[in-house]
């Protein structure tokens, strides 16, 4: 299975939903080899671990059984792993190499600290770094330089993980570390220089060029209804026709749109029969309960003050300050922060922002253990990537109430589902952690105007990852203008304003935007 794979003849999800079958002989057979006096040998073993403060796993779980199915043998120790652990597990199984996983960006660092401490505790085995946040740049620049006792290697996808690591332990390890060491280096040297070359503002030329609006002729709907509101009695099947199904191939490696991705040459009979897989699995989600969303979401009144955004209750008192971050690269138009979409206080007008937090996780666990006793990765997965779809799906949902009734502004849109997830519609709703806003600490904010861990049960990791994993928060913003963009690299001076606007040391600035600088 694992040679089809890698030879491009065999799909994803026919590869997990083989790995069932050889995850259940082994178990039988594994006591017979080794009452034989056998030993059931393997091509190497494999630590894999999510780092401390980070909850996503459908990646890290590919990987483990696409490797498991390549005789690997693996040894997965979950998520949210502390250091000390990756590193007293990796010697308790002696295992050969050690596979690091992270979504949200203070992973990065975590990732950091465990190579120094393999440095420093005089580990010799290769480390593989991979998942949402990191990336190639990312190892070579920042992590290659401290572990210098063997290699690491960031591996894009599971399809790319047993070509790497046949190399890491094949008869070649040498030479191939050699290759990948001096690959980094080029690519950290070229980094730099381009670094080097590139021209900002500064964050005051920056702030001239914000984007404008003319408040006095903008129309601002004065929200239907003010205030926090617990949403207990929304079902799956009500949020189900808003799914983007997209993402959903894409976490399966299969990387087409959907619903052309049902007809293609190549992908098109797995995709379907994936697509039907997920609907019959939705059908019992629905039917037995498997799942609970809900949603909190909040309007408040609020006037920007420079780069932050002020939150106001209806006596005028202020209840929370969000801090916005500004692009300073060179830019054709206007150099943007999210308060820009906000009237300021020094208007006079009145405007306002919304909150949410969404989350379709709740009650995964009961259904994810059944599987679990079944060896059955295959629906383990599946429920995962489907728990995450239903929470983008329900934020989906919950923003177009919020545009049509709860605020109001757009009461006469009708859009289709394709138009949805086109964004033809005004307004968005970005989330910290995401690139318009990529500090993952302003969700504390949001969490705590909505209290959305007693209200609907979601909490916030020390890495200020959601859980259950399945969630989505952010804000919303009414302005006919706002779009998504990307606040990009910033500079010392931004860094400075914002740390004393966040009432946060420069280190920790730096640790929770490590990739904006
Ligand atoms: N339709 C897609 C949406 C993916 S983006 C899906 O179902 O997966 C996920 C969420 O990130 C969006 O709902 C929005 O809240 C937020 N988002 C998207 N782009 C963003 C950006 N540039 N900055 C901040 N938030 C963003």
């Amino acid at each position: 299975v694992g040679d089809l794979f890698g030879s491009g003849k065999m799909f994803l999800p026919q590869v997990v939903k083989s790995a069932r079958v050889m995850k259940k002989a082994v178990a039988i057979l594994t006591p017979y080899i080794e009452k034989g006096k056998g030993k059931a040998s393997s091509a190497g073993k494999i630590l894999l671990a999510t780092v401390k403060g980070d909850v996503h796993d459908i990646g890290k779980n590919i990987v483990g059984v696409v490797l498991g199915c390549n005789n690997y043998e693996i040894i997965d120790l979950g998520v949210m792993v502390s250091c000390d652990k990756i590193l007293s597990e990796a010697i308790k199984h002696k295992v050969d190499v050690i596979g690091l996983s992270g979504l949200i960006t203070p992973s990065l660092d975590e990732m950091i600290y465990v190579a120094k401490e393999m440095d420093r505790n005089t580990f010799n085995i290769p480390l593989i770094i991979g998942g949402a946040t990191t990336s190639k740049i990312h190892t070579a620049v920042k992590v290659n330089e401290h572990y210098n006792n063997n290699t690491i290697v960031h591996v894009l996808d599971a399809s790319k993980s047993v070509g790497v690591l046949n190399k890491l332990l094949g008869k070649n390890s040498k030479q191939f570390n050699l290759e990948i060491n001096s690959e980094y280096e080029s690519i950290k040297t070229n980094y730099l220089q381009r670094k080097s070359q590139k021209q900002y503002l500064s964050l005051i030329d920056a702030r001239k060029n914000n984007l404008t609006t003319d408040w006095e002729r903008q129309t601002i709907f004065t929200p239907n209804q003010i205030g926090t509101q617990v949403v207990h009695d929304i079902g799956v099947e009500d949020i189900r026709s808003y799914i983007d199904w997209t993402p959903f191939f894409y976490t399966w490696e299969m990387r087409k749109k959907y619903p052309l991705i049902l007809t293609d040459e190549n992908f098109g009979e797995q995709a379907t029969q994936l697509f039907e897989d997920a609907n019959k699995m939705l059908d019992l989600i629905i039917k037995d309960d498997w799942l609970r969303v809900k949603s909190v979401i909040g309007i408040w009144k609020a006037n920007s003050v420079g780069d932050d955004i002020l939150l106001k209750d209806e006596n005028d008192k202020i209840i929370e300050n969000f801090c916005t971050l500004r692009q300073q690269s060179i830019k054709s138009n206007n150099n943007l922060a999210l308060s820009d979409y906000i009237a300021p206080e020094s208007s006079g007008i009145q405007d306002y922002i919304g909150g949410f937090v969404c989350t379709a996780g709740l009650g995964i666990e009961k259904q994810l253990l059944i599987f679990e006793k079944e060896y059955d990765d295959y629906s383990i997965i599946l429920l995962k990537a489907i728990a995450d779809r239903l929470a983008e799906a329900l934020t989906e949902y919950m923003h177009e109430k919020i545009r049509k009734y709860i605020w109001g502004y757009s009461s006469n849109e009708s859009f289709s589902n394709d138009d949805l997830i086109k964004e033809r519609y005004k307004g968005i709703r970005p989330a910290p952690g995401y690139t318009a806003c990529p500090d993952h600490t302003e969700k504390l904010k949001i969490f705590r105007l909505l209290n959305a861990e007693e209200n609907i049960g979601v909490s916030l990791t020390e890495s200020m990852a959601m859980m259950p994993t399945s969630s989505v928060s952010g804000y919303y913003f009414a302005h006919p203008s706002s779009k998504y963009f990307t606040v990009g690299k910033i500079q010392d001076d931004q860094i400075r304003d914002y740390a004393q606007r966040k009432n946060m040391s420069i280190n920790e600035v730096e640790k929770w935007l490590r990739s904006n600088i």
